[in-house]
């Protein structure tokens, strides 16, 4: 069958921002052409795939931020949508447990946080958090229980087949998308196959569109590149090691438990987290990874060589080097990184510990090496890029695809 060559939009990526914003947009638009364009051989390779599964309800984010906004709409959004696709799901609640005094402090600005984000938070003292977790121990804790888990690959999958309904939605896989030209009455895209089976795809094949989407997770960067455009931050990739604990663990938390954060490192913080299937795992720590995809193996010297050759990273690493040093340290020896989880459940050992697949977040940082905290986006006349799009982006992929469709051309 012949592909059409030219949609009112193409959408690039098939994770959760882009499926979101594919079922969206068929929604609204029932008699436009659309169609959504994944470079590898199914959705939710990447990040969508690759995370801790938690429905987020905006513990850490200023309650003036699109992260808290869109954090606590996601929450409703992905709830919803469990419920109406039969979907796992549960609201199991989250405690965030603090271990010493400099953690106590921060719990209160976090407690003053979850309040002024309305998430109704409790303050948990040491002997309530016993009765509550037995085999959690802290000084005292928060307990968020609006907090959830959620599968969100098989939310992403949902997504696409309903959209999928329609015969004027077509997705492809293996195809990449290699050059962006934005015309005045038009958007071309370049895609090439990905296929290694396929080899009569192999030069560029030219597709026409009004508007295109760009959600391309860690690669958004490169996509605001091959427009022709400059961006201001550049995507540095972290990697999360996760293990997986024995299944004497499972059950062995009612609540997601996570320590205080630090409040410049939001993301940094192992934790115990019971997974949809009755598991429990820990993690994920943060790594620099050497390349965006490079989940166990060494990426190219030129992959390499992008991620290494930006002065923001210098500065960030040597401003955060004490924590760039200990989540080193816990990537080479499953001993400190069970020391990070003995902190507040003394049962765990490195010997519990069995593989888990990691994951790479996408982290915008700008070039003076200050993270890009809250979600952005980069738009030119007709083409909208997800610049920023990290925890809690799987929780808020709803509302952030309203968002899109509200900054396109109607
Ligand atoms: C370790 C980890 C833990 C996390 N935990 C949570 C959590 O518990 N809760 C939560 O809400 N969020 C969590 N997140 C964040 C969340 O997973 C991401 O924010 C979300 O999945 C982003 O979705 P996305 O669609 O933007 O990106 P992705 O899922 O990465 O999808 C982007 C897609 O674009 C494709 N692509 C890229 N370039 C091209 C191209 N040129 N041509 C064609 N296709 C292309 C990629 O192949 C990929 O499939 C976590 C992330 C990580 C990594």
């Amino acid at each position: 069958m012949t592909r059409q060559t030219h949609y009112d939009l193409i959408i690039i990526g098939a994770g959760i921002v882009g499926a979101a914003t594919l079922q969206q947009y068929q929604m609204k638009y029932p008699n436009k052409k659309v169609l959504l364009i994944e470079k590898e051989r199914k959705h939710s390779i990447h990040q969508t795939g690759r995370n801790s599964g938690v429905i987020h309800a905006g513990v850490y984010y200023p309650p003036n931020s699109l992260k808290a906004e869109y954090c606590r709409e996601g929450l409703h959004d992905t709830i919803a949508w469990c419920q109406q696709y039969k979907l796992p799901f549960e609201q199991c609640g989250k405690l965030i447990v603090a271990t010493n005094d400099i953690e106590m402090a921060r719990l209160d600005i976090l407690f003053n946080n979850c309040q002024a984000n309305e998430l109704h938070p409790q303050r948990i003292s040491k002997s309530k958090l016993k009765v509550l977790e037995p085999n959690i121990e802290g000084q005292e804790a928060i307990l968020v229980n609006a907090t959830g888990i959620t599968d969100y690959a098989a939310i992403t999958d949902s997504l696409l087949n309903v959209a999928r309904q329609s015969p004027l939605v077509d997705v492809i896989y293996q195809r990449e998308v290699v050059e962006i030209t934005e015309y005045p009455d038009k958007v071309s895209v370049a895609i090439i196959s990905n296929d290694v089976t396929n080899i009569k795809h192999n030069s560029p094949e030219q597709l026409r569109c009004e508007q295109l989407v760009c959600c391309a997770g860690v690669y958004s960067d490169e996509l605001i590149q091959k427009q022709g455009l400059v961006a201001d931050f550049k995507i540095i990739p972290f990697k999360g090691i996760y293990y997986k604990l024995a299944d004497k663990f499972n059950g062995i938390s009612e609540r997601l438990i996570y320590p205080v954060p630090d409040p410049e490192m939001p993301f940094l913080g192992v934790h115990l987290t019971k997974m949809i299937g009755g598991y429990t795992t820990v993690g994920p720590n943060a790594v620099l990874a050497l390349g965006r995809e490079a989940y166990g193996e060494l990426p190219s010297i030129s992959e390499i060589g992008r991620t290494v050759s930006y002065s923001g990273l210098y500065k960030l690493l040597w401003k955060y080097r004490r924590s760039v040093f200990q989540e080193v340290m816990t990537t080479f020896s499953q001993k400190k990184y069970a020391a990070l989880v003995q902190k507040y459940c003394p049962a765990v050992k490195a010997s519990d510990f069995s593989f888990y697949r990691p994951g790479i977040r996408a982290q915008a940082m700008l070039k003076d090496g200050t993270f890009v905290h809250d979600f952005k986006f980069v738009q030119t006349e007709r083409v909208l890029h997800v610049g920023n799009a990290p925890s809690p982006a799987a929780t808020s992929a709803m509302p952030i695809a309203r968002a899109i469709l509200k900054m396109l051309i109607a």
